[in-house]
């Protein structure tokens, strides 16, 4: 088994590339290594002979088609993208050339690599979305993969139209795919602008932690090795065309998120203070969607997936992991445009 991943340099995409290899599935990670990427993500795997590294964009054609000839995988893991929602706000163009016509040229050559091939019904395009296509929820119900799509943010109608494309490329070509949308991930290796290390970060550097509006956003929290262990999970078992909703079962108010992360801190490593009296409330996000819950069923009775950890134990393995490993997370705060971006909230 080779397996084409795109975006193995980011969080979600090392560690299904970590996991695949320790697996013994051959990997050939395709990135362009942009401002969100990281190799150090890599180096549990750097060294084995079953992982291999491509740098390329997903917006060159060429490139696409030069991979599949030269690696001839036996699956896509379709993860590169842009994926932060305050950057489509601030420069949305970014995210529908690599989202939208990205996708479009990722699956142009799978089609034309999957039909030189004979078309094998063994082929997966595997699309790696977001819950938050689906837009946002009141104070109850759940997402199941039959809500309709009604995305708010420049960021999520991008992976929404990505998914309309694969879906397409189904339904028309007959190209066999999966896609899944996941909720919000965490864990470690987890870009230093999100929200999660920006609250451990900044705690930890003695300054404000920012919390959008009155922190009542609620999201469903996924340990990001449990996602990796889904996606592949769902690439081996999956029914070919179908979606799979994948979530970790832990609701949580961005703010209750918050205080839970400052008493493990308070556990692990004391201050004078207690962290959560850095919390600072600031102006929300435009387009701030309330709630986001996935409902679960199909992928639980279907393939048998659940996960392993709850909020509270996989917080506490992410914020261990933070508090072990200061120098990779100061080599990234340190790069141009990305240290600035730190204390300006965010919810994922
Ligand atoms: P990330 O930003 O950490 O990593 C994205 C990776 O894609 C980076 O390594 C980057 O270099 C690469 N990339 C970006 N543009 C590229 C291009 N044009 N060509 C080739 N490579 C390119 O993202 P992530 O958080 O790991 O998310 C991975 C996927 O999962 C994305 O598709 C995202 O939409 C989806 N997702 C993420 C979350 C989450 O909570 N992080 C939740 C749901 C879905």
């Amino acid at each position: 088994m080779k397996l084409l991943v795109t975006g193995g340099a980011g969080f979600i995409g090392s560690a299904v590339v970590r996991l695949a290899v320790s697996r013994g599935i051959e990997v050939v990670n395709l990135d362009a290594l942009t401002y969100a990427a990281c190799l150090e993500n890599l180096a549990p795997v750097a060294d084995n002979p079953l992982y291999h590294f491509v740098k390329a964009d997903i917006r060159d054609p060429d490139a696409l088609e030069t991979v599949f000839d030269a690696h001839q995988p036996d699956a896509v893991m379709h993860l590169a993208a842009e994926s932060h929602v305050d950057r489509s706000i601030d420069g949305p163009g970014a995210f529908i050339e690599t989202n939208v016509t990205g996708t479009y040229n990722l699956l142009q050559a799978a089609r034309a690599y999957w039909e030189g091939k004979g078309r094998p019904d063994t082929f997966r395009f595997h699309h790696i979305s977001t819950d938050e296509v689906y837009g946002t929820l009141g104070d109850t119900g759940l997402f199941t993969e039959d809500t309709p799509y009604a995305p708010n943010s420049p960021y999520s109608a991008s992976k929404a139209a990505s998914d309309h494309l694969v879906r397409a490329w189904a339904e028309t070509y007959g190209l066999p795919v999966v896609i899944t949308n996941c909720s919000n991930n965490y864990g470690p290796y987890h870009f230093p602008e999100k929200l999660v290390p920006v609250v451990i970060l900044n705690a930890l550097a003695g300054k404000p932690i920012p919390v959008y509006g009155k922190g009542e956003n609620v999201r469903d929290w996924l340990y990001v090795e449990d996602h990796a262990d889904a996606l592949l999970c769902v690439l081996k078992n999956g029914e070919r065309g179908r979606s799979y909703n994948v979530g970790g079962e832990n609701e949580a108010k961005n703010i209750d998120l918050v205080r839970m992360i400052c008493a493990i801190l308070d556990r692990l490593k004391p201050a004078e203070t207690p962290y959560a009296d850095q919390i600072t409330f600031v102006t929300d996000r435009p387009g701030h969607d309330l709630r986001y819950a996935i409902d679960p069923t199909r992928i639980r009775t279907e393939l048998g997936w659940k996960p392993s950890v709850t909020l509270q134990e996989g917080l506490e393995k992410t914020v261990q992991w933070y508090l072990d490993n200061e120098a990779w997370w100061q080599a990234l705060q340190a790069r141009d445009g990305v240290g600035k971006r730190l204390g300006t909230g965010t919810s994922g």
